[in-house]
């Protein structure tokens, strides 16, 4: 028995060490870590000048209460951070991960409210099926019910939309009428709630765990933020997965023009050098705050000096590196190769995504899209079988009103084309034995 427990019985080997896109075992067993970890990883392991960075701030300190000191390191980290954000959002707040990330910005909306003489307004409308995180607060805007509803008693559960599933709806709509259709949902809902109870509005640009890299028809984005400026609701995107050029634009926002009011960044922010992520907001908003007396909010390890060198040395190598470009250009790649792979496999009813954001769907028929049966336990099935071919992807079992078996594929942006071949042998290998 091992004193330290995890979320299931599930065995798994001791992890040695990292190289690239590769991953080493106890036994010397190497794994292609084609989904970063949980999406996270987008640099790849023991990148030499994060680390470096790394030592270097450790040999100066590695902890320096924020209330006490300004560091150098969160300091560059925040002016980098903004640098690279749509125009507007310009004011940066470090935490520690995606869910802290997430329940800043709630709480960030929520003062920013009551600075404008708008206490009725606290509902935070978000989207079904989602994933914002498993803290209380990120929970209740969780759309995924196995999750949220054993708490549902402990928090104040939030409205949800639907969010647009659109490769299975089976009206003739074209994709822009498509689109415009769930963006309404959201004028639907935030009248049914009453508008003046309406704070903020947060989604997945592209779902990630909740709906396997699902993109909307383009149409949807514009029209959200149309919808939220009407009736004076911020637009929260939650690009932890997302962000920090996953999808192949340092923010999935910037595929569609659009800015959101405030961000919540974490995963690909730091790539797993250090427990990291950020809230990027207006400067208005925040300066609103601080006038009224100060952000009532803040975690003990947010911003430390260690986590915010490891941040800055990730971004300044997703720059030098040109990573953002290659995750566009891998990610076609990796599309159309996934696309070649519908003809060997009928099972496979789906491939998506934008950038390394990647992921298809396993159906039992491509027609109708019908889920494989649920006994089936594909998503758990075919992950067992690559990792035992030493390939790592991340699967999960739900989308939309229906239920599905999505397969994210996303690798380390620093994948090459020899590489995402590599990958695809592997993967073909598993579907191989999977259907047999
Ligand atoms: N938001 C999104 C979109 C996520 O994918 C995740 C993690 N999967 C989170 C929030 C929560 O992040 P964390 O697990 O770091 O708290």
């Amino acid at each position: 028995m091992s004193n330290l427990f995890y979320q299931s019985r599930q065995p798994r080997p001791f992890l040695d060490r990292g190289e690239g896109i590769y991953l080493f075992d106890e036994h010397g067993k190497r794994y292609i870590d084609g989904s970063s970890g949980a999406m996270v990883s987008n640099i790849g392991h023991s990148n030499p000048r994060v680390l470096e960075a790394m030592k270097a701030q450790m040999d100066k300190a590695t902890f320096g209460y924020r209330l006490h000191f300004r560091t150098e390191a969160s300091e560059r980290l925040a002016t980098k951070t903004a640098s690279l954000m749509p125009d507007g959002l310009d004011r940066v707040f470090f935490v520690s991960g995606g869910s802290e990330a997430v329940e800043s910005c709630v709480k960030l909306a929520r003062q920013y409210a009551l600075t404008q003489g708008q206490a009725s307004r606290w509902k935070v409308i978000s989207r079904f099926p989602s994933y914002h995180g498993c803290t209380l607060g990120a929970l209740a805007l969780t759309g995924y019910d196995p999750l949220a509803l054993p708490f549902a008693p402990m928090m104040q559960v939030m409205p949800k939309i639907a969010a647009p599933t659109c490769y299975l709806d089976r009206d003739n709509l074209t994709d822009e009428a498509r689109g415009l259709k769930y963006a309404d949902l959201l004028r639907d809902e935030i009248i049914a709630q009453g508008p003046d109870t309406v704070l903020a509005f947060i989604m997945e640009p592209i779902g990630g765990a909740s709906t396997g890299a699902l993109v909307a028809p383009d149409s949807y984005y514009a029209r959200i933020r149309e919808i939220c400026d009407e009736f004076g609701i911020l637009l929260i995107y939650d690009e932890v997965m997302t962000g920090a050029g996953r999808t192949g634009r340092f923010l999935a926002a910037e595929h569609w023009g659009i800015t959101p009011d405030i961000v919540a960044l974490s995963k690909g922010f730091a790539a797993g050098y250090a427990p990291l992520g950020a809230m990027v907001a207006r400067n208005d908003i925040v300066e609103a705050i601080l006038d009224a007396g100060g952000f009532l909010h803040g975690f003990t390890y947010a911003g430390n000096p260690l986590a915010c060198a490891a941040g800055l040395a990730v971004l300044e190598e997703i720059e030098r590196e040109g990573l953002v470009a290659n995750a566009a250009r891998m990610g076609e790649v990796l599309k159309q190769r996934l696309e070649g792979l519908m003809r060997r496999y009928p099972m496979i009813g789906d491939v998506r995504g934008k950038g390394l954001m990647t992921a298809f769907e396993l159906v039992s028929d491509r027609e109708t899209m019908a889920p494989l049966p649920r006994g089936m336990n594909a998503y758990l099935r075919l992950v067992e079988i690559a990792y035992g071919n030493g390939l790592i992807i991340y699967s999960r079992r739900t989308r939309g009103g229906a239920e599905g078996d999505h397969f994210l594929v996303c690798p380390p942006l620093i994948i090459t084309e020899a590489q995402v071949d590599e990958m695809m042998g592997l993967l073909v290998r598993s579907l191989d034995t999977f259907c047999a």
